[in-house]
Parts: C-alpha cells; structure tokens; sequence
C-alpha cells in the first residue's frame, strides 16, 4: 500500500488535522500519531503495527490506497460517471432577458422585447415532452431564471407548468427552482407554485439602505429590501425552501450585520427552510486588505450560524462540480438558442446551440469544444487540488490559457483553501452533532 497524493498533515492547535483532498475525510491526530505517519508514511507496515486502528481508518478513508490504484483516474472518472448521469436531465428556461431592476453588476443587456414567443413555448414543451417519452430520465429539475423570470409568470411560466400538468407529473420526478429578485411575487403566484414544492434563489445586496440602492425601482418608488424580506418570509412559511444569496463587495460587507438584525424574528421553522451564502460580486477587485475582508467574512457567516441560520460555507459549495459541465443541462433563451452556462451574457459568442420547433436541439462546434476541455490540463490534473477544485467549471477552462493553474493561484493559495475547507467541514460536522444533541433531547 501507499499513501495518498491528496493528504495532508496540518498543525491545529495542540494537535494536527489530516486532511484527504480526494475523499475530502479529515481526522484529527494526536502529536503521538501525527508523528508515526509523518515518520512512516513510506514504510506503512510500521504504522499497521504501532497503531492497527489508526492505519485502518487511514485506509478505509483513502489516507493510505493499494499500491495499483490510480486516484486521478479516479477522481476524473467519478467525474465522467456524474456528468453522463442520465437519470437526472437540469432545463434552465429564460422567459425573458429583461427585468423590473437595474443592479449595477448584472451582466444581461434588460432587452424590453426579449419575451419568449409562444413558438419557442411550443419548442420547449416539444423537448419536454420527448424527453419524458424517452423514458430516460427518473427526474427533470426545472429553473426559470433570467432577466426576472416572474416577469412574464402568466405568459410564459404558467403555460409551459400547464403543459407539463398534461405531460404528466407522474412519469418523471419534477422540481421546480426560481432565480428571483422576489419583487414581483404575489401571494397568488406562490399559491400557484406551491403544489410543485418549488425552491427559491432571492438575493439581498446588503443592509436597507445599500439595497434599497441597488434594487432600485426607479426615482420616488419605494425601496425593495423590506418587500424581498416580506416576501421570503412568506415562502418560508408556505414550507416553500429559499437559498438566500448575499451579494457581497468589500465595501458592502460588513453592513450585513444589520440584515442579520433584520431577520432574528424569523422562527425556527422558517429557519429551517432556508440557507444563507456568502457571494462577492465577481466585478469586485481585490484590495490589499484581502485578510480583513476574509475575517468580516468568518464573523458574519458564525454571527449568522449562531442565530440559528444554515450558512453554506465557502469552499462547500464549491466542491460540486458545475451544472454546465454535465451532458444532461441545458439552457434555453427567450428566443430559443441553447447554452450551457448561466454565468456568461447569452450572446452569438457563448451560444452552443439552438432548439428546434420539433423539440430537438441543434449543437455548434462551442458544445464540444467545452466537452473537450472539461477534464482539465496536465497542470491541474498533477494538483493537490484536483477534487476540490477541478480546475473551475469548464466555462472558466474554456476561457483560460491551455497551461498553468487556471484559478492563478500559488502553492500558498491553495494551502489557504484547504485551511479553509477544513473550518468548513469543522462548522459542518460541529453543526450535526448539535442538531444530533438536540433531537435526543427532545
Ligand atoms: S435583479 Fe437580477 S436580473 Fe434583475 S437587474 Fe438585478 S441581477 Fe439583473
Ligand atoms: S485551477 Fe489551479 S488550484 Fe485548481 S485544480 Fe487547477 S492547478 Fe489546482
């Protein structure tokens, strides 16, 4: 046997941690052990010997692997497995690329006549139709985003949800997910919805008054923040799940305490239905204070933790692997071209493809060219960081040069991003015990 290319042995406190990269398992050792594996870790029968417990969690955990077994194959494979998974088929539908605000950092052109036709209704009912007809797929995941999807609700959410009503609900597992400002939900349309159990991504900018700026509705209309946070938390106690998503920037940060304020009141039911995250504006620079700004950050997300709120940490949700690098997600415009990722503007230069009025869709070159990059250069598949990172998403490597780390990071960066993948999971795994802790109490 040997021991793994991912681990790694860390000083915490008293003790170590040892961390797996690839398993993404950490343990915490005792100087005593730390020092037997540090000593041994090319003679591995004398840790069998000295420790026989401790050698087994190492590799029942994949610290320690057979002397034949190829963990980058590995990873990449289980990599393959999930991007051909073909029991799960994601459909992200844009009604429209417009919207009733005007954030400062959103990247859609807002075009006022971007409503989707009933034609390309028609198409992408065809598509549905064909695809539970296939008899592939266990479950289709739905997301209208946007432009503001609930724009056009009645003209174009409500048919294609009628049509699929006639397709038929038991066929295929259906959800249904809305990325939204919320500013133009109503109780009706949550009424409508709330037979789909649907789930919710409603961003808030900051505190009232750095939202009510960049939500704005216009000159002398009313701000947005008291009206989002009415209308999340009438979701929430509709049993309706919502991802609350802070857009942050090094500016805006630290006023998210008031927020907090803001939503003590909620009960722990509706709690329980929502998660918080952490997001920076991507047109956000880096300062010279990057530490500081990471340390507001490590406050607010235990300050919301501590009120009772389910914060997904930083590196969690990037361990995933993203949605546009599997072959069963798609992307549909308002006007029926295809693309693959939701990050990008939806223009003629990130178009993969076009849906056509039998249902069927029609790739260019970019879709494979995408297939062809997303199992990263030699640069990545040799980093520590494989399983982790995986290079970013393949939007990222089709933008990057064909060498070197695409995320620009230093062999210290990536130290600093497994330090925090293992507060991450320290703040998962703590969070569970207590969650444990408090059902045998009750
Ligand atoms: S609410 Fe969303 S779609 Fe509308 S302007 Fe802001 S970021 Fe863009
Ligand atoms: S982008 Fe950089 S950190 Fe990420 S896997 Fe590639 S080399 Fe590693």
């Amino acid at each position: 046997m040997k021991t793994s290319n991912y681990s790694v042995l860390m000083p915490a406190g008293k003790n170590y941690i040892l961390y797996n990269c690839r398993t993404d398992v950490m343990v915490q050792v005792d100087n005593r052990l730390a020092e037997l594996y540090q000593k041994n870790e090319t003679d591995l029968e004398r840790i069998a010997d000295a420790a026989p417990d401790f050698f087994e969690y190492l590799s029942s955990n994949g610290f320690i692997v057979e002397d034949d077994f190829d963990e980058q194959k590995q990873i990449i494979d289980y990599w393959k497995e999930d991007d051909e998974n073909s029991e799960e088929l994601l459909v992200t539908i844009n009604p429209t690329m417009n919207c009733n605000l005007r954030c400062w950092y959103c990247y859609e052109e807002h075009g006022k006549k971007s409503k989707m036709e009933q034609s390309t209704v028609d198409a992408v009912i065809s598509y549905l139709q064909k695809q539970v007809a296939g008899g592939r797929f266990k479950s289709i995941a739905l997301t209208f985003f946007g432009g503001e999807p609930l724009l056009y609700f009645s003209q174009v959410v409500q048919p294609i949800l009628e049509q699929i009503k006639k397709i038929g609900t038991d066929k295929v597992n259906w959800t249904l997910h809305f990325t939204t400002n919320a500013t133009l939900l109503t109780k009706e349309i949550a009424e409508y919805l709330q037979p789909w159990y649907p789930s919710f991504q409603i961003t808030i900018d900051g505190n009232e008054f750095i939202h009510n700026i960049v939500k704005t509705m216009g000159k002398n209309k009313p701000g947005t923040y008291r009206m989002t946070i009415g209308h999340i938390r009438m979701l929430l106690q509709m049993r309706m799940k919502v991802a609350i998503r802070f857009n942050y920037t090094a500016k805006t940060l630290e006023r998210f305490i008031d927020v907090l304020t803001d939503l003590k009141d909620f009960s722990d039911e509706e709690r329980e239905y929502c998660n918080v995250a952490f997001f920076r504006v991507w047109q956000d620079k880096k300062s010279d204070d990057e530490k500081s700004l990471e340390e507001k950050l490590d406050f607010l997300e235990s300050a919301f933790r501590s009120a009772g709120f389910h914060v997904i940490g930083q590196t969690t949700r990037l361990v995933g692997r993203c949605y546009a690098d599997r072959d069963n997600s798609i992307v549909i415009n308002y006007d029926g071209m295809v693309y693959k990722c939701t990050a990008r503007e939806f223009n003629q230069k990130n178009c993969e493809g076009r849906l056509i009025e039998d249902g069927n869709i029609e790739w260019n070159s970019r879709y494979e060219q995408r297939r062809q990059v997303r199992y990263c250069n030699e640069t990545c598949r040799s980093c520590i960081l494989l399983a982790l990172c995986h290079g970013g998403c393949s939007q990222n490597k089709l933008e990057s040069p064909e060498v070197g780390c695409l995320m620009g990071y230093s062999e210290e960066d990536k130290m600093d991003y497994i330090r925090q993948r293992i507060k991450d999971i320290y703040v998962e795994q703590t969070k569970r015990v207590e969650a444990r802790k408090r059902k045998d109490q009750s």
